[in-house]
């Protein structure tokens, strides 16, 4: 610590000195009497020697044989006093009151709620504007801010579900923590640095802190973000002084969230002007890294969900050096979650969990802890006593599909188009076999940009997909605007999202999983990261002559897809027309109905 000039002491001595003067001053035992008493004392010539106050009388007696003189003091009453003293024959002076206390007082405090107003402030823009330019001026010199620690973190292992793997890596951590002697005893050497990995919301915060809980050690947190933006050499210090007041406490856990946004790849950094300041924090950082030992008892958690752009430094032996993957969970974690979460709001009895966690696909843990919230809100809103699993669907589709914005009013030609549009996209759904289920169609406007929409869900996670089913994807997502072709012969830009999903598949198709004859079994394109770019291109290494052929191959296959769309329905034209004619009515269509029109489907 380099010693700092602090004038807190000073003044806190200042008003101490000032107080205690006065209590001592005022608190010489003073007889408080009636005035009459005084009288009474005066007239019989106890007293010799008066003080007049501006508020007040003292009277002090002659000391009586070594007696000390006592004295005794009334509220003054009257102003001609003086001449009232005058026939006793005493010696009397007037007093100006000790008012110094009280006017330090007033000239003080002013000043000093201004300085803590100001102070208070400033303190706010640097919190809010994070790196902004007046947060970064707060902070210069103050390394401290923005580290957060928590002594206990009160989550356990319990808490996180759904992610068994990454818990069971993460017991030997913890198992080190709570004993790093033993640990060490065969030589065995903790890794410094575990990466968590996964998309935001899957809870890797959450699972570092029960690292931390589970090992009972303190969590000291900071987020890569937070350093964006800064002055040079103030996230350095900062990490600086992280580590430090780690070293104090340890054995502990230093989590950096965010780690990419720190710890971008420097030389492609610097190809943009580059950001001399992430440039010396993430130095400072690895620095660090190497500075202490594992013996110690820290162990840095990282979390990022942009592994492959991170600084090759960072993950080198001795630093981040293992990766624990926190996905997204599938069906039975997604279960486990919502028994986590389902624990904090009532629900009736019998509640179907395992069927909210199929109808929830993709979600991560955040997102449950959101549906359950937002189902709870659902349930409160129709005054229920305890949330149903329609609720839970209500909330599942909302959270889906953005809020429902009935109010956006569409004329009637656009949605008897939107209604063809779906029932296109829904009855090729329903006529292929290789596709998702179809769940619910509507032409009720959600959210931004979706005019209507056609749910359809997966009847189990899906990790690895068929030749046939990938087609099948393609052809429904023309069947939208192959109906719009056939009905009214037009081409809309409702399609525009539509075809540039179709197109995305055929060419992936084509490039990475090698599905065209004519092209080979080769992966022609792969996501990779590159010096130049650090957030990652396409790369492709092949000729302008195969460039051309993934084109047509592509083409070929998205205009395979539509042939055979157009006829499964121009062959079901009738079908088309009045399910659309229906779904107008009814705006929603699920259920039964779906049953009914999957049923007279011609192929
Ligand atoms: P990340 O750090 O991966 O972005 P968080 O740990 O911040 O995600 O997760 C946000 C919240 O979502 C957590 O506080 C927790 O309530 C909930 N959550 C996420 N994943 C899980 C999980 N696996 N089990 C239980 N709750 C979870
Ligand atoms: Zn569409």
């Amino acid at each position: 610590m380099k010693p700092r000039f602090n004038i807190w002491p000073l003044v806190i001595t200042f008003f101490l000195v000032i107080t205690f003067q006065n209590i001592v001053q005022q608190s010489v035992a003073l007889n408080q009497v009636s005035y009459d008493e005084f009288i009474g004392l005066l007239e019989s010539k106890q007293i010799t020697e008066v003080v007049l106050g501006d508020t007040t009388i003292k009277g002090k007696t002659a000391p009586v044989e070594g007696k000390p003189p006592e004295v005794y003091v009334t509220n003054r009453v009257d102003e001609d006093a003086v001449k009232m003293l005058s026939p006793y024959n005493v010696k009397f002076r007037k007093e100006v009151e000790n008012t110094f206390f009280r006017d330090i007082l007033s000239w003080v405090i002013p000043p000093l709620i201004f300085v803590f107003i100001w102070i208070y402030f400033l303190k706010k823009m640097a919190q809010k504007g994070g790196g902004g330019p007046g947060g970064s001026l707060m902070s210069v010199g103050k390394s401290k801010a923005k580290v957060y620690v928590e002594k206990d973190t009160g989550k356990t292992f319990k808490d996180v579900a759904g992610v068994d793997e990454a818990k069971r890596e993460l017991e030997e951590i913890v198992d080190f923590l709570k004993d790093k002697e033993r640990y060490g005893r065969l030589g065995g050497r903790m890794p410094k640095g575990v990466l968590l990995v996964g998309p935001p919301g899957t809870g890797k915060t959450l699972l570092a802190k029960a690292v931390a809980g589970e090992a009972g050690v303190p969590f000291f947190s900071i987020s890569g973000s937070e350093f964006v933006e800064m002055f040079v050499g103030v996230g350095a210090a900062r990490v600086r002084d992280l580590f430090n007041q780690a070293r104090k406490s340890s054995p502990c856990i230093i989590f950096i969230d965010e780690l990419d946004a720190l710890g971008k790849s420097r030389g492609a950094n610097s190809m943009y002007g580059g950001n001399d300041e992430k440039e010396q924090t993430l130095n400072q950082l690895l620095t660090e890294m190497d500075g202490f030992e594992t013996k110690e008892g820290i162990i840095l958690l990282g979390a990022t969900n942009r592994p492959e752009i991170l600084d090759p430094a960072l993950l080198r032996a001795g630093r981040f050096d293992r990766q624990v993957l926190v996905d997204r969970p599938d069906k039975t974690g997604r279960l486990e979650i919502l028994k986590v979460h389902i624990q904090r709001v009532k629900y009736q009895k019998d509640l179907d969990l395992e069927q909210i966690a199929s109808l929830t696909t993709g979600f991560t843990g955040a997102d449950l802890e959101n549906l359950v919230n937002e189902a709870a809100l659902v349930a409160t809103r129709k005054d229920k006593e305890f949330i149903e699993l329609e609720d839970f669907t209500q909330a599942t589709e909302r959270i889906v599909a953005g809020l429902e914005k009935r109010n956006r009013i569409l004329n009637d030609f656009e949605r008897n188009v939107v209604a063809h549009h779906e029932m296109g996209h829904a009855i090729m759904g329903m006529a292929l076999k290789s596709v998702d289920q179809v769940h619910k169609i509507s032409i009720i406007p959600r959210g931004m940009g979706a005019l209507g929409y056609t749910i359809q869900r997966p009847t189990e996670d899906r990790f690895l997909m068929k030749k046939e089913e990938l087609e099948g994807k393609i052809c429904v997502l023309l069947g939208g605007r192959v109906s719009e072709k056939i009905i009214f012969n037009h081409l809309s830009t409702g399609a525009s999202d539509d075809l540039a999903k179709a197109t995305d598949i055929a060419r992936s198709m084509v490039t990475r999983y090698g599905m065209v004859k004519e092209l080979g079994h080769v992966s022609l394109e792969r996501t990779q990261q590159q010096f130049l770019a650090p957030d990652g291109v396409k790369s492709h290494d092949y000729s302008e002559a195969t460039a051309k052929e993934i084109d047509d191959a592509v083409k070929l296959i998205l205009e395979n897809a539509y042939l055979r769309t157009l006829s499964i329905l121009t062959n079901n034209k009738q079908l088309l027309i009045d399910s659309a004619t229906e779904l107008l009515k009814k705006e929603t269509l699920e259920g039964e109905d779906l049953t009914r029109i999957k049923g007279s489907i011609i192929l």
